[in-house]
């Protein structure tokens, strides 16, 4: 080799060393942003993506994996099910959380899912307001701490934690106490809104006292400054859907906050002031301006390590909740959303940079319309009576010779009373199929099962769901699920329900982004729990512990 020739050689080599770090610098994960959006059924999204631009979702879909057709595989599609399921890859069977409330038999009482009287919540001022709960399975909490020992699975966080020495900062941020706790998993730190106070608030389990910057944000009383101002559509009431159709009788009004745009908040001080935030996308504000703040100061993806940061706006549930999931608030609420996410990701690009971010977005459940609504366009639908159930029940449980055999039901679990049945030295499991039957011949039931005694599951896909859902101290007795559209609650505060089988509550979105990732939708039918792995994997790390999900290969080819 001739002297000119070896030197041209060896720049080229060098050329292509230099290319290849550089590859791999920007391959360099220092955020895993794991974005969470409450309710999300699918085509909510995709009902508003036309009116997105190239921002936001739209950004994430040009440059990300979209996989379209991604379903829960558990019965009780509720906020904690979902939302651990995604943290730890596992079905509730094994992480525990099977609904946001069970009965716990020893205790005699309702726990609700994160619930920790062990660990309270840390006050956030001295003269709060008691504000009214209206979540009606927060409602059923008796004390204010929270924590994730309840949670029997590790999270994607956890094993980030332990992969990297405990030197990636973890949080998890939410409008929800268990949008935020699970994600956390038990390593990490987790802050929530507080609809007593407006403020994002913690427990004794992540901190002694909160940081600095927490009080600061706090102090400055952000939602306080919505006070008696309005929500109004973000854009021209003609570019919507269902611009025709916002006053439903059906639709929850909030004391005041009215059926039709504009949504008029209440003045602070009033009861239900934060709760009204936090059905119009100023949760979602809030959420993210309190995002800012903890990537600022707590120094996120700043260092060759990955942070993991997990928001989940709570928002678009909460509007699905008290107007339906077909209504003009929901519409508009995804199209603020967009706007939302589109300052975060801007946001994270300046701070952290995109190049640098796994961004991973899902929900925890889709949603259901109301039956009122469904009955309008004519089809059945209806809303069961709890206490009908459980006077129909008590009733079969007398050819037993057993008074008032219902110990608790809370949907969709009907808890038996033992005792009881062990007294009359009756068959459990015949009294159990008793019961069943007769709820299942209930209009608007589409089948009550034994929880525990699925031998049929081969020749009904629906009993797989309910066994991926059977905890055995903690799931009741005879699991029952409604027909399409019914309700298995009455109307109260709260209008439009999910937590079924049925798919419009199982579907969610499935976004993958980040460096590397091609740009594609993917129509095969996947699964919740194949994004906690699919994470780790885009790491090189093994899955979580306890993960059942496979891997995502689109995002990893
Ligand atoms: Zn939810």
């Amino acid at each position: 080799m001739n002297r000119t020739n070896f030197i041209s050689k060896s720049f080229l080599i060098l050329l292509i060393i230099s290319m290849v770090s550089t590859a791999e610098a920007e391959l360099e994960i220092k955020l895993v942003l794991q974005l969470t959006v409450d309710g999300l059924r699918t085509d909510l999204l995709n009902r508003s993506l036309q009116h997105h631009g190239n921002s936001g979702f739209q950004y994430l879909l040009k440059k990300g994996t979209f996989y379209t057709n991604a379903h829960y595989q558990h019965a009780n599609t509720e906020t904690i099910v979902g939302h651990t399921t995604l943290a730890t890859g596992a079905f509730p069977s094994v992480h525990g959380m099977i609904g946001n409330v069970w009965f716990d038999r020893e205790a005699g009482e309702l726990s609700y899912n994160i619930e920790d009287p062990k660990h309270p919540l840390i006050p956030s001022r001295e003269s709060a307001i008691k504000g009214e709960q209206v979540d009606p399975a927060q409602k059923l909490s008796r004390t204010q701490g929270r924590s994730p020992s309840a949670i029997l699975a590790p999270t994607f966080s956890d094993g980030l934690a332990a992969y990297y020495g405990g030197r990636s900062k973890i949080f998890g941020v939410s409008g929800k106490d268990r949008g935020a706790v699970p994600m956390a998993g038990q390593v990490g730190k987790a802050f929530w809104f507080s609809t007593d106070t407006g403020d994002f608030v913690t427990s004794t389990y992540y901190y002694d006292a909160y940081p600095d910057w927490v009080q600061k944000w706090n102090s400055q009383l952000k939602a306080d400054q919505y006070a008696g101002s309005s929500w109004e559509l973000l854009e021209d009431p003609s570019t919507y859907l269902l611009y025709a159709q916002d006053d439903r009788p059906y639709e929850a009004d909030l004391r005041g906050f009215g059926r039709v745009f504009p949504h008029n908040f209440a003045q602070s001080g009033n009861k239900i002031f934060y709760t009204q935030l936090f059905a119009s996308p100023v949760g979602d504000k809030l959420l993210l301006d309190f995002t800012k703040t903890l990537v600022r100061n707590e120094q996120m993806g700043k260092d060759a390590i990955p942070d993991y940061l997990s928001v989940s706006f709570s928002s678009v549930d909460t509007v699905n909740h008290f107007f339906g999931p077909s209504s003009l608030e929901t519409e508009d609420v995804v199209r603020q959303l967009n706007r939302t996410l589109s300052e975060l990701l801007e946001f994270i690009d300046k701070t952290v940079g995109l190049k640098h971010t796994l961004i991973v977005v899902s929900a925890d459940h889709g949603m259901a319309d109301m039956p009122e609504y469904m009955t309008e366009l004519g089809y059945s639908a209806g809303r069961l009576d709890p206490d009908e159930i459980v006077t129909i029940a008590n009733k079969a449980g007398k050819q037993f010779g057993i008074d008032e055999i219902v110990r608790f039901f809370y949907r969709p679990y009907l808890y038996l009373d033992d005792k009881k049945i062990t007294a009359v030295k009756a068959d459990r499991s015949e009294v159990e199929l008793a019961i069943a039957k007769v709820l299942t011949d209930l209009d608007g039931i589409a089948l009550a099962v034994p929880s525990s005694n699925l031998s049929a599951r081969q020749t009904n896909p629906l009993l797989e769901y309910v066994s991926r859902n059977f905890h055995a101290s903690r799931s009741g007795d005879i699991y029952i699920i409604q027909e399409p559209y019914w309700f298995l609650f009455e109307k109260g505060p709260v209008a439009a329900m999910h937590g079924s089988p049925w798919r419009y509550d199982t579907h969610v979105p499935i976004i993958f982004a980040g460096p590397g990732i091609k740009a594609q939708k993917v129509h095969r039918l996947v699964h919740p729990v194949d994004v906690a792995p699919t994470m780790a994997a885009f790491l090189g790390m093994s899955p979580p512990g306890s993960s059942q999900g496979s891997l995502l290969i689109e995002v990893l080819q």
